[in-house]
């Protein structure tokens, strides 16, 4: 049987970890829950860089390498691949496609923070949902503005911002209610893909209000993509039968 080594940190790859065997391995950052009731084995933090990766892969008899990771996590894809590619220990990805633009989306498209902050000027009320990176910035923000934070992290805010601590999944209904209850009139989001953080685009399609999408990093080839976790679950099946 071939040993899997599984790169996770999404809820894509907790559906295939609940899949794996006894002898394969799911590998996490450290940044959040960590699962204690998966069949394989739970490992978190580093590997330091491709070459640790690889070592880890030789060291570990791992027999394939799947890349599971969130679309923006981008180093850690980047080092899957490298580290496939000097051990020849195949890797698949699971790659989930990217939300498209609909009619009555208002998208401003930008690269980096610089990007966002410029994009954001014309606005009083913004609903950051890309993770951590505005805590960094909560001294920076404009005397015109106050900002939400949405993110896995607890802290109290400032005077002119908000820090929530949710994780999704997110309904319409929900993300109405806090559109409405704080304002917004924008939201700053990655292009994540996927059913689970959706809502929020489709309040701001209905209310008319701009998202500020901040877009994917290019990410390395794989021997295998696949869109879904229940395509990639279908191909590791056939290949142990
Ligand atoms: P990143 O910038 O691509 O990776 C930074 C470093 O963290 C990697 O070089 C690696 O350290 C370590 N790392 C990342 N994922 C790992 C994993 N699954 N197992 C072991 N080590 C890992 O990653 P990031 O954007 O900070 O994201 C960190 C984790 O959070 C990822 O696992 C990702 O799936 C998850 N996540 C990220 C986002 C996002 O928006 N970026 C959103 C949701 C979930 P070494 O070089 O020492 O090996």
């Amino acid at each position: 049987m071939t040993r899997i080594l599984l790169l996770g940190g999404t809820g894509d790859a907790m559906q295939i970890a609940r899949e794996l065997g006894l002898r394969d391995v799911y590998s996490l950052a450290g940044l959040g829950k960590v699962p204690v009731d998966l069949a394989c084995a739970v490992r978190v933090g580093g590997f330091g860089g491709a070459e640790g990766l690889a070592r880890y892969l030789r060291e570990e008899g791992i027999g394939l390498l799947v890349d599971a990771t969130h679309p923006y996590a981008a180093q850690i894809s980047a080092n899957a691949a490298s580290a496939s590619r000097a051990t020849g220990v195949p890797c698949w990805a699971v790659r989930r496609a990217p939300w498209q633009p609909q009619a009555g989306d208002d998208w401003r498209m930008v690269d980096d923070w610089a990007g966002i902050v410029a994009a954001l000027a014309p606005f009083s009320r913004p609903l950051f949902t890309l993770g951590r990176e505005p805590l960094a910035h909560l001294d920076e923000i404009p005397a015109h503005q106050f900002w939400i934070v949405r993110c896995l992290e607890t802290q109290p805010g400032t005077v002119r911002s908000r820090v929530m601590d949710a994780r999704g999944p997110f309904s319409v209904e929900g993300e109405s209610a806090l559109f409405s209850e704080h304002r917004i009139d924008v939201v700053v989001s990655k292009n994540s893909g996927g059913k689970a953080t959706e809502a929020k685009l489709v309040v701001a399609r209905r209310l008319g209000l701009p998202v500020v999408m901040l877009r994917r990093p290019a990410l390395a080839d794989v021997d295998r993509e696949f869109d879904t976790p229940a395509e990639l679950l279908a191909a590791l099946e056939a290949l142990s039968s």
